[in-house]
């Protein structure tokens, strides 16, 4: 579905977004990514989402994709009676390994490990940290605690414990039962909860074994410093700003962000920037200036996707929200400042052919009456390196392959049109220039930039750049072969 901006929004799907038409109309408002997230909600449901997705992809002809979010080694609360209870400051309040549905006055914490490691007087940090616990008494199998920040507690919300180290695997049980089940389901990226260094990400990929690209949320301090390594080993990044705001001072994390966004275009890896960004459309059908003002940071920073949690999934205004980022994307890159900000900050360090290839293209598209940027692509490596020069025209990705375009559907900038198998040059020339014609970017005068390898089917071999017309008649006449 064309869209009239370049970054992408990603949404997550919950009670609030769970049937065909909400679903759709979250498409049709602009969210170009599903997230299912699979700390909530059983198997079953998260496969009837999947193939609500799937069948709008297929009504609509335009590739959709689905980012499974893995719960990773976080602690959370079990379920309560009422399904939320009011936390009032001084109150007290008891964690314990009971797996009984919660009250005002109690609720499962089935978390052994965590009653073996806390001592009275430390702090335990509930739903993003927005209510604040302090251990008053605790054994082996429970925790007292006066609530110091009270507010509304829910069903299965995260618990962290920032005085405490606790011994975490990557993945746990739980994790590698949920991805094989979205494995075999189908899902395009499997986002990791929590990972703090580079075997996570290879533990991961060896288990997916090649049916879902991976992409590492950077919400330790563990990750931060290693993100280096952690972005070499994924195919893309998450800033999950809910944890990484709990684990570490709240004030630390615009400066992440900003490094970590930088980072990742410069390694053409797409980058999700997550948490917050609409918090109050969850109750409200008007964003607040400063959230207005995050979305829009986010977009300057040259972010592949902004993306919606609570606020699609669970809020009461999901497509409202999706309208909201879209509106706000579109006036950010109309700001001339915007292309300032994207062009100062290009880094990319060149060294191979399709390097060069893709940064003539967009210089190509600079200097001349260029309407889109028309590339072949199998592996998806092309498109990305074409995005990370964020051009000022359209790129259409033209794959074979549908996993491929699915992937890419996450990129800055990139739309992606399915071809058949190619054998000519002249062919690739021609279904570019449809695609571009179909899709709305150029007239049959106008004037695209085809880069492809030949022969094709061989990856990583980028090496034609061709300025080509559109109309047939014309491409016939000059294009040889
Ligand atoms: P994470 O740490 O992985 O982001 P989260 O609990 O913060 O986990 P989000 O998906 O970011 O989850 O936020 C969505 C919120 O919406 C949750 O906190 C939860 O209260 C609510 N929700 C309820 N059911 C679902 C569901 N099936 N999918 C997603 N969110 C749900
Ligand atoms: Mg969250
Ligand atoms: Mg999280």
């Amino acid at each position: 579905m064309r869209r009239h901006r370049n970054v992408k929004i990603v949404a997550t799907l919950g009670p609030s977004s769970s049937d065909y038409d909400t679903i759709r109309a979250l498409h049709e408002a602009g969210a170009d990514v599903f997230r299912l997230n699979m700390s909530h909600g059983i198997h079953e449901e998260i496969a009837e989402k999947h193939r609500i997705i799937r069948q709008i992809e297929d009504e609509l002809d335009s590739p959709i994709s689905i980012l499974a979010d893995l719960q990773g080694p976080k602690l959370r609360v079990g379920v309560f009676a009422n399904g939320e209870e009011e936390l009032e400051e001084g109150a007290a309040f008891r964690l314990d390994l009971d797996e009984a549905e919660g009250d005002a006055g109690r609720v499962c914490l089935p978390h052994p490990e965590i009653f073996e490691a806390l001592e009275p007087g430390a702090t335990l940090l509930v739903n993003d940290g927005k209510i604040r616990l302090k251990v008053t008494d605790c054994g082996r199998d429970f925790a007292q605690t006066e609530v110091i920040n009270g507010g509304t507690i829910s069903n299965r919300k995260g618990v962290n414990v920032p005085d405490v180290v606790l011994p975490l695997a990557a993945l746990s049980d739980k994790d590698r039962a949920d991805l094989e089940f979205v494995c075999d389901l189908g899902v395009d990226w499997l986002a990791l909860s929590f990972v703090q260094r580079p075997r996570d990400v290879e533990e991961a990929r060896e288990l997916a074994a090649g049916r879902a690209a991976i992409l590492s949320k950077i919400e330790k301090p563990s990750a931060v410093e290693h993100f280096d390594a952690i972005l070499a080993a994924s195919d893309g990044v998450m800033v999950a700003r809910g944890d990484l705001g709990v684990e570490l001072p709240v004030q630390n994390v615009p400066p992440i962000q900003k490094r970590l966004v930088r980072r990742c275009r410069a390694a053409a890896k797409p980058v999700i920037v997550a948490t917050q960004m609409l918090e109050s459309m969850i109750e409200s059908p008007m964003p607040t200036r400063a959230e207005v003002s995050d979305v829009a940071t986010a977009i300057y920073e040259g972010a592949d996707a902004i993306m919606l949690s609570a606020e699609s999934a669970a809020g009461e205004y999901p497509v409202e929200a999706v309208t909201t980022m879209d509106n706000v994307a579109r006036e950010v890159e109309d700001d001339p400042t915007y292309r300032e900000v994207i062009e100062a900050s290009r880094r990319a360090e060149r060294n191979s052919v399709a390097d060069g290839i893709v940064a003539a293209a967009r210089e190509i598209a600079e200097t001349t009456d260029i309407k889109a940027i028309c590339c072949f692509t199998q592996s998806g490596t092309t498109a990305l390196l074409t995005a990370r020069e964020r051009p000022r025209v359209p790129i259409i990705a033209m794959t074979n392959l549908r996993g491929t375009a699915r992937r890419l559907a996450l990129t800055w900038g990139v739309n992606c049109v399915m071809t058949g198998e190619l054998e000519r040059f002249k062919q690739a020339v021609l279904s570019a220039a449809r695609a571009a014609r179909e899709q709305g970017y150029a007239e049959p005068l106008d004037q695209i930039v085809v880069t492809a390898g030949v022969p094709f089917n061989v990856p990583g071999t980028t090496n034609i750049l061709r300025v080509a017309p559109c109309q047939e008649s014309l491409i016939y006449a000059s294009e040889p072969g």
